[in-house]
């Protein structure tokens, strides 16, 4: 009798049996008191069409229910969720992740030769402590610059939220506010990104959610540093509130001998002032676009020239220098001309902002990355039919001038013309004259 597991793949030993789900942080949910259902090789998995255990639960108030759609041999194969088939240590497709990671994917998709390969990769599973993927993934574990530019940083709970309800896109939805389903504007049906196949995304081949992010790496801004190579200071935003000066040093110490770390809290930013402009540069390169601390993508810029701040100083738009009113004490000076620190010997105190060499600051500019180029998915084999709209929607077909119930156009507010309909002006009525005024 062949009862060993890797004999025969419809013993119903090889079968799953799992205890709990593998799944991201997302698509779990934010609540730490969760309940699942659990049911016993409920379905096939949709990748090796095997039954295994599906969980369901709802990820939080107001979400859509979620069940775990792929197997755990396959989710641990590729190292991803078993819901959203993202990477669970990026939240990435499988298409970015391993086009990051320069793996190629030889994963069979034939259904003799893919028996064989989960079996095989079974086995390898079963003989480590389950924390390292098998197969190529687990050996390619090199860090890379588009993973950790790409990544994303927090949970994307909105994800979680119900599909759009068909019959209110349609305008035939009565069931008002106990619809469970979401009264939203339609994403554009010519959105690639509204058609997915989970074979695509499981197999990493044209997935139009990994074109989209890879355009996006291609179009990332560059740092460049500046000509001046007196500057050795580099500018970090985006900081939060409870970043501490211990947690800028240890996560910044690794590119050089830094000489000075000013930050200012109010503006949740700091100034990071290495020795040596080689130190500089090294940390401006590994942290541009990268560093992530306490879920926050740092802000990362190259400080000022002091020749560049003087003549900002000597131009008439700076505050700081306003002519001397007559008769009152003079202005204090500038802070800058106040820290006659010649030779660097301490940091400046929390308290003077600019250290040398910089401007006086003002808040981050908003992220430099401007919205993704349009983008247009690859045209589909002939012949082919889309795939099917996700369980439990009904295709989108939104008629071109549909309207919400009870719609209606929307009536600007009475705005003053007229002196005489104006209810501050002298004499009118006692009720509507503004605070303040004597009756
Ligand atoms: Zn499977
Ligand atoms: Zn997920
Ligand atoms: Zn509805």
């Amino acid at each position: 009798m062949a009862t060993s597991k890797s004999a025969n793949t419809y013993n119903r030993q090889n079968w799953e049996e799992a205890d709990f789900p593998i799944l991201c942080q997302t698509c779990l949910g934010d609540n730490p008191y969760i309940r699942m259902t659990k049911e016993k090789h409920g379905k096939e998995c949709k990748i090796c069409a095997r039954p295994f255990t599906i969980f369901r639960w709802c990820p939080g108030a107001r979400m859509r229910f979620k069940k775990t759609e792929v197997c755990q041999t396959c989710s641990k194969v590729k190292n991803i969720c078993q819901t959203c088939l993202l990477d669970l240590e990026y939240g990435l497709p499988v298409q970015v992740r391993d086009a990051a990671l320069k793996i190629a994917d030889e994963m069979p998709k034939s259904d003799v030769n893919k028996e064989y390969y989960t079996q095989n990769m079974e086995r390898e599973i079963a003989q480590t402590d389950g924390t390292v993927a098998p197969g190529e993934l687990g050996k390619a574990k090199a860090t890379s610059d588009m993973l950790l530019k790409l990544a994303r940083t927090t949970p994307y709970y909105k994800r979680n939220r119900p599909h759009i309800c068909s019959f209110w896109v349609k305008g035939e939805c009565k069931r008002g506010e106990e619809c469970p389903y979401r009264h939203d504007k339609p994403s554009d049906p010519d959105d690639p990104l509204s058609d997915q196949n989970i074979k695509d995304r499981f197999y990493g081949t044209n997935d139009p959610v990994a074109d989209k992010l890879l355009k996006r790496y291609t179009s990332m801004p560059q740092l460049d540093a500046p000509e001046d190579r007196t500057i050795s200071t580099l500018y970090v935003g985006n900081l939060g509130e409870d970043v501490t000066e211990k947690d800028l040093r240890d996560n910044f110490y690794q590119f050089g001998e830094i000489r000075s770390i000013t930050l200012v809290t109010r503006q949740q930013c700091a100034f990071i002032q290495y020795t040596t402009r080689t130190s500089a540069e090294a940390a401006a390169e590994a942290t541009f676009n990268k560093l992530i601390m306490k879920g926050r993508r740092l802000n990362i810029k190259w400080g000022r020239s002091q020749a560049q701040g003087q003549t900002k100083r000597e131009g008439e738009s700076d505050q700081a220098h306003l002519e001397p009113v007559p008769g009152l004490p003079s202005s204090l000076p500038h802070p800058e001309e106040m820290q006659n620190n010649f030779f660097n010997l301490n940091a400046p105190p929390p308290m003077l902002p600019p250290p040398p060499g910089m401007r006086p600051m003002r808040p981050p500019p908003p992220h430099p990355r401007g919205p993704p180029p349009p983008m247009r998915g690859p045209p589909g084999p002939p012949g082919m039919r889309p795939p099917p709209p996700p369980p439990g929607m009904l295709p989108m077909r939104p008629p071109p001038m549909m309207r919400p119930p009870g719609f209606m156009p929307r009536i600007p507010m009475q705005t003053v013309h007229y002196p005489s309909q104006d209810p501050t002006r002298m004499g009118a009525t006692g009720a509507l004259a503004p605070p303040g005024t004597t009756k």
